[in-house]
């Protein structure tokens, strides 16, 4: 099949969270299936730093109409691999900057005209270089615009451009809402405003967009599909997602078994598997040593990395905070995000250095080193569409302890409730509960055998986006 993708993110080029690797490891591993694959993402300043883009073989000029206005960009075409190209759509004055989507502190004023420009951008694209698909793949609200626009410029210039389109969720929580007369920046017509099309209280709703007009929505997990049609974890789109629900799936992301495997990983200081765990605890040492710690500490040392966000639970972190400073273990957190969140583990680690240790940056070298060397992982998310640091954590023999929402429920097995085949510890989300599964943590790291068969059985999971991406082939050729 001839797949395209578009997004807004792609490991190694620009990543934020899990969409950079859900889409890169999609898209090479259905290349690596035999597919024709093809990856659109913006250039980012990111990723036109990148030492990869040197090989980038051609520069298209690009003329894209926005509104009442025409828009220059460009196209650096970057072939990968075998059956893998990844084109990065360009235009300094919207992509030229240090982050992606905002500042830190607030979202760009102009999201609105770089991802509907983004989007045109694709099936411009598409039709210049005369790329016919059978798949039209886009995913989150930056692309969710693809499907519709798609059906237009086949309108327009009666030559067709995909059989079908489908697009992902990955996260809900972020929809894409402009202003209304944002909505002239597509060039499509006044009658797709409506509550039936874009229109959101008021407002513009992109991702409504992708969900109603895509021929298949998918979302990460199964779970997170019958969640994000209730209103608790829907964000308002529910009713929408609704109409879509006999042809919406939660398929579960995999992991990339060459980035995140510590048999093979580069970044660590000593490698392991299931059947010689002798390097787990070389790598504990070393995170103990890097964070500051004494490293022959002997007790439980929890891990944790995520973006610094309610929706990862910070408030629940914080709340069990005595939980770290009354036992003898140690806690160490990779993040950045929000500053309410950093200025209070700041100010937490400031106050017991000898417990708890901090890491306020991106730093992809040490989040492996905090997977394969922590004894136990926590995710205490509020709601959590798949999650990847469950998996990869289980991969590492690291204990996922997880609030019990979206696909932690998919990817985790609870001790308790499955002695048998168990792989983590979960809790339904509160405070309450999180400190009893911090206390279930202590009890199972007080008890090696069990502990052990545990790692055993964690590490033995198949989480390879293999699996993943068979099930995305399969609803293709079903879509088709
Ligand atoms: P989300 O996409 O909601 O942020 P996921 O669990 O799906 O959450 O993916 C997050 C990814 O980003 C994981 O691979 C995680 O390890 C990584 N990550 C998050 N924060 C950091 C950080 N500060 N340094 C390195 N990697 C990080």
């Amino acid at each position: 099949m001839k797949i395209i993708h578009a997004a807004s993110e792609l490991y190694p080029y620009v990543k934020t969270g899990g969409l950079a690797d859900a889409v890169g490891s999609l898209a090479s591993t259905l290349a690596d299936k035999g597919h024709e694959v093809a990856v659109f993402v913006p250039a980012y300043r990111a990723a036109l730093e990148h030492k990869d883009m040197a090989r980038a073989e051609q520069r298209l000029g690009l003329r894209v109409e926005m509104g009442d206005r025409i828009c220059a960009g460009d196209v650096r075409v970057l072939p990968l691999k075998k059956g893998l190209t990844v084109y990065f759509i360009g235009r300094e004055e919207y992509f030229d900057r240090r982050f992606p989507y905002g500042n830190g502190e607030r979202d760009y004023e102009d999201n609105d005209a770089r991802f509907v420009f983004f989007c045109k951008a694709v099936v411009e694209v598409m039709r210049i270089a005369e790329i016919r698909a059978d798949v039209v793949h886009s995913h989150d609200w930056q692309a969710a615009l693809l499907p519709l626009l798609v059906r237009y410029e086949e309108r327009r210039s009666g030559i067709s451009l995909a059989m079908k389109t489908v697009f992902t969720i990955h996260n809900i929580a972020f929809q894409g809402v402009f202003p209304m007369r944002s909505f002239a920046l597509t060039n499509l017509p006044d009658e797709l405003l409506g509550i039936d099309g874009f229109e959101y209280y008021g407002q513009i709703n992109l991702m409504k967009g992708g969900i109603l007009f895509a021929d298949r929505v998918t979302t990460v997990s199964p779970r997170y599909a019958q969640e994000i049609q209730t209103p608790e974890f829907g964000c308002g789109l529910e009713g929408v997602v609704g109409t879509r629900s006999d042809d919406l799936v939660g398929l579960v992301n995999g992991i990339d078994p060459k980035v995140w495997n510590p048999a093979r990983d580069r970044l660590l200081p000593a490698r392991y598997a299931v059947h010689d765990l002798t390097g787990k605890p070389v790598c504990r040492a070393a995170l103990l040593k890097k964070m500051g710690f004494d490293e022959a500490f002997k007790g439980p040392v929890f891990g944790m990395i995520c973006r610094l966000t309610e929706q990862k639970g910070l408030d629940l972190l914080l709340a069990a905070k005595d939980f770290f400073i009354e036992h003898d273990c140690r806690l160490i957190v990779l993040g950045t995000g929000e500053k309410r969140y950093e200025t209070a583990l700041r100010a937490l680690a400031q106050v017991h250095p000898k417990k708890i240790a901090l890491s306020l940056k991106l730093d992809e070298e040490t989040s492996h080193l905090i997977e394969a060397g922590a004894d136990f992982f926590l995710m205490p998310s509020l709601f959590e569409p798949c999650g990847l640091n469950q998996m990869y954590s289980q991969a590492y023999g690291t204990v996922p302890v997880v609030s019990r929402v979206g696909g932690f429920i998919d990817t985790v097995v609870d001790l308790d409730e499955h002695p048998e085949d168990g792989t983590g510890i979960m809790f339904v989300p509160s405070a309450g509960e999180f400190v009893q599964a911090l206390y279930r943590a202590l009890q199972l790291h007080g008890q090696p055998e069990r502990l052990g068969e545990t790692i055993r059985r964690a590490m033995s999971r198949d989480f390879s986006w293999e699996k993943a991406a068979t099930a995305y082939e399969r609803l293709y050729e079903n879509t088709i």
